[in-house]
């Protein structure tokens, strides 16, 4: 099925970029546990090794099955291509790769995934790159920090850990208006609440480790390219727009159009970096996006009913889940994830510190993991785990207070849930 876009979600999350198996049939997309491909003859080879035929060679670049995965999270997301990768980190600097150069930045939320956060402090300087971290609620900030050397601006749809949801239309105005490309982390909201591409996103990056794949099997991430930017306007993107030299000289954005980015990617990206998917991996997400709108309606319903009882009980300060009336964040809700604000929020414990840490101990469903996303509910108490290292003021500025515990709340039955937090509430606060 390649004609998709006219399908509807729930058809396309089952059959897009999937087709009964050429040679036997298998319904199924059977996993091509293969490294190479058999060339026809010397003429192909060297047809597929110049780029002037797409084909598979070598399973660090390209992968039917894993190939079947990135087609079916491009037509979920809406883009033009997509490159499925490693993990989410993976997919993260894969996304800059071909935008930055050593002395580039990029200006990014503050509020991020721990991990990336700790990627674009430390690990991109090594590159030459830098990220400016600014309050994306607050949009002067965000120009201001734009200069000459910016390459991309960077967020989260719905950002970690406390559930905020990021006025994606009016961030990608101002990527617009400085014709830069807007990268959106869309692992928490995943494309069945937001579609950050018909908000205007240029790229869109997923850990496929999270809802995608959906219980906690698999480590992998995904690159959707939109496959609307002008990678040639501005000049600021040689590697898209410049003769290529590994290539012949090919230049990606003349040659590819659309698919310029995705194609780059592959040719350039996968080839030298590495960060490819693994066809297992690729299996198990695409098993997992098999019911992605039904779990993620079920994620959301529970959500709700979880923050709402928890927000009336006296033992909580507060909840910064965006789905309750009482968030400045649900009025974005209609806009950017009219489905529901995710399944991922925090909650202040009256009784601080201490309190958090016999909760944790207390519940008896939710497992205590460093993971969201999962079937499964899970909890952490990020000031004593994941954010231990970081002063009590970096943590508050973080959304890790040390009263705050982080939810993610599974499909099990809410009744359930909700008893397990009112047993551990009662034994954390006696
Ligand atoms: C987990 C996560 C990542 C990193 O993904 P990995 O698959 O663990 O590399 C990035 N962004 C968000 C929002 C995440 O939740």
């Amino acid at each position: 099925m390649t004609d998709g876009p006219s399908y509807g979600f729930d058809t396309l999350q089952i059959h897009a970029g999937a087709k009964p198996d050429s040679a036997t049939g298998a319904r199924q997309t059977p996993i091509y546990q293969t490294t190479a491909y058999v060339f026809r003859d010397a003429d192909h080879a060297a047809a597929l090794f110049n780029l002037q035929e797409v084909g598979f060679i070598y399973s660090r670049l390209t992968n039917p099955t894993v190939q079947a995965l990135a087609e079916r999270v491009a037509a979920l997301e809406g883009g033009a291509g997509a490159v499925c990768c490693s993990s989410g980190h993976a997919a993260q600097i894969m996304a800059l790769f071909p935008l930055m150069a050593p002395g580039r930045n990029i200006v990014v939320s503050t509020r991020l995934y721990g991990g990336t956060v700790t990627q674009f402090t430390q690990t991109i300087k090594r590159f030459g790159w830098s990220a400016r971290f600014v309050d994306f609620d607050d949009e002067d900030a965000v120009r201001a920090a734009i200069d000459d050397d910016t390459r991309a601006i960077f967020c989260e749809s719905i950002a970690n850990p406390g559930g905020y949801i990021t006025d994606i239309p009016a961030i990608a105005a101002i990527a617009d208006a400085a014709g830069l490309p807007l990268i959106v982390d869309n692992t928490s909201a995943t494309p069945y609440l937001c579609r950050p591409i018909e908000l205007g996103a240029t790229l869109v990056v997923h850990s496929a480790t999270k809802y995608l794949t959906g219980n906690g099997t698999v480590t992998g991430g995904v690159l959707v390219d939109s496959g609307t930017f002008d990678w040639s306007a501005s000049g600021k993107y040689p590697s898209l727009s410049e003769p290529e030299p590994a290539y012949h000289g090919l230049k990606f954005h003349e040659t590819f159009g659309p698919l310029a980015f995705t194609f780059h990617s592959i040719a350039i990206g996968l080839r030298d970096l590495g960060m490819t998917l693994n066809p297992q991996a690729a299996h198990y997400t695409l098993m997992g996006i098999e019911t992605l709108s039904l779990r993620m309606a079920r994620h959301v319903e529970n959500a709700v009913r979880v923050a709402t009882w928890l927000e009336s009980d006296p033992r909580v300060d507060y909840v910064t889940y965006a789905g309750l009336d009482s968030s400045p964040y649900k009025s974005r809700m209609p806009t950017v994830c009219p489905k529901g604000a995710g399944a991922l929020f925090t909650f202040a414990v009256k009784g601080g510190y201490d309190a958090c840490v016999k909760l944790i101990d207390a519940v008896e469903i939710f497992s205590h993991v460093a993971n969201l996303g999962d079937t499964r509910s899970l909890i952490i108490h990020s000031a004593s785990t994941t954010h231990r290292q970081l002063d009590e003021n970096q943590q508050r500025a973080a959304g890790a207070a040390p009263e705050l515990v982080r939810l993610s709340i599974g499909i099990e039955d809410p009744d359930d849930l909700i008893a397990d937090l009112d047993q551990a509430l009662a034994r954390a606060t006696a």
